[in-house]
Parts: structure tokens; sequence; C-alpha cells
């Protein structure tokens, strides 16, 4: 059954395809976009239980084939962490000039499939933040091995650990059995890694009025298994899941950072 705010979103999703179709979007559709966005998760976090409250959702908006001045003008409404998915594409706009100049504060989140011989190209860059993505030990291993090598101070490479909880043969990240393994690796042999928490993209097209999403949920319960076996507080191990379609359901079930691109830059047309 859809709710009549499913009909909103499906009406507002139908149009803005439109516009983009149409025209492309300008820099005011942009911080419009982020707008409706922030407002959206603001009201999800209303949503939530008491114990969620305690943490507060980040958003990652996800430029990925978007072009600067689109950047800019998210960075300009007070917008910090973007998020990229191809080395070559984060490395030319990390490096772009306009960039470096006008949105000096940014933060970088690398979200797509790192290979180990590709980690140097995105730990030289300016402003990386966080690579979320970490998929398997030697991937963690080579991070680890090589930060020092590039960072500025003393700080930590923030990673997420990226987990196939959907178990796709398709997806990258590790299986929910393996995740204790890994982040005790991580813990223990990564001194020079922060764990920021687990990243699920999970499976495409869920319904939420079907109930909450078994991605999320797998999810959260990898995270359980995290703190209950490595003795941290579930506060320190972040949760990234949702995106444009289902980020709002995401944030009630307790995503602390949510990666969101089409819902803000618009339509995107597939790379081949
Ligand atoms: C592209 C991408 C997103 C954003 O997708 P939208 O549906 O446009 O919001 C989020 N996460 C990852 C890993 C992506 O590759």
């Amino acid at each position: 059954m859809l709710r009549k705010c499913d009909y909103y979103h499906y009406h507002q999703n139908i149009f803005q395809l439109m516009i983009a179709q149409i025209r492309k979007m300008t820099e005011a559709d942009i911080k419009q976009g982020l707008r409706i966005v922030l407002n959206k998760i603001e009201e999800a976090c209303s949503r939530r239980t008491p114990e969620l409250q305690a943490t507060n959702p980040q958003l990652v908006a996800v430029s990925k084939t978007k072009p600067v001045n689109l950047i800019v003008a998210a960075y300009e409404e007070g917008q910090r962490h973007f998020g990229e998915n191809y080395v070559q594409e984060l490395e030319e706009k990390a490096n772009n000039s306009i960039i470096l100049e006008k949105c000096s504060d940014i933060k970088w989140h690398f979200i797509g499939h790192l290979q180990s011989n590709k980690v140097n190209k995105v730990l030289c860059l300016p402003n990386v933040h966080m690579i979320q993505t970490v998929d398997s030990q030697k991937l963690a291993a080579t991070l680890n091995k090589n930060w020092p090598k590039f960072r500025s101070s003393d700080a930590k490479l923030n990673i997420m650990i990226q987990v196939n909880t959907s178990e796709e043969e398709e997806k990258n990240g590790i299986s929910p059995d393996q995740v204790c393994d890994m982040t005790k690796f991580v813990l223990n042999e990564c001194s020079n890694l922060h764990l920021a928490g687990l990243m699920t993209i999970g499976r495409f097209g869920y319904d939420p009025t079907d109930g909450p999403n078994p991605d999320f949920v797998t999810l959260k319960r990898c995270r359980d298994d995290v703190c209950q076996s490595q003795g941290v507080d579930w506060k320190n191990i972040g949760l990234s899941m949702g995106m444009s379609d289902d980020f709002e359901h995401a944030v009630e079930l307790g995503s602390t950072n949510v990666r969101v691109g089409s819902s803000i830059f618009g339509y995107r047309v597939k790379k081949k």
C-alpha cells in the first residue's frame, strides 16, 4: 500500500528527473536540493527512537559525474562532505584549482571500489577525509602502511568497512560473518587507521513499506556483534547506509552517514 508521502516522493522524483532532462541543473537548483535533503534528514531524525537520537547523521553529497561549479554551489550552502567513487574523477576534482581555492575545507569521501595498487593515488590527494569502502584485510593493510607517507599531521586515516549485507555476488564488501575478524584486524594491526564505521550499499529497489530494510537491519546487527566482541561503544562505530531513494528510512533505522547524490545534484547519466 502506498502512503500519501510516497506519492509525494514519487511525483517529486519524476519532477526532478523531468527538469534535469529538460535543462541543466543550475547552482540554485543544487542549493535548493541540498536544503530539501537536509530538512528531510532532520525530520527523519525526529522520528527515531530516543536511544538513536544520541547520534546525528552526516550527509555526504555524492557528486560523481557532476561538474565543479555544482560542487562549489553545495559548498557555499554549507555542505562540507562530498563523495566520489572513481579514482580518476576524484583526482581531477580534488586537485581542481577552483575547488582548492573556493572549497578549502572540503572533505572527500571515497565510496567506490579501491584496488590496492591505486591506494597511493587517493592518499596523496588534498582533503581526502575517509575511505568508506575498505573490503579486505589486504586493502586495510596497504592503507595502513602507506598513509604515513602522505598525512600532514599524525592524524589517523578514517575508514569504514564495506559489508555486502545482501550477499549479492556482484557487490563488493565482506560478508557479514567476516565483520568481527576484519574489525579485530583493523583495531589491532592498523594503528594508522581510525575505524569510523561500517558501510553498505544494499539491494536496489527495496520498498520500505514492506518493513525495515533487511540490509540496514543486517548492518546494525554487524555493529552489535563488533561492539560485543571487541568491547567498543556502539556510538563509536558509525553506520553508512541510505542513498537518494531510502536515506530517510535509513536515518530512522539509525544511519549515521547517508550518501545522497541524485536527490541533490539531479539525474545522472550512467557511465559506461
Ligand atoms: C552513486 C552512489 C551513491 C548515491 O546514489 P544516489 O542514488 O544518486 O543518491 C551512494 N553510494 C554509493 C556507493 C554510490 O556509488
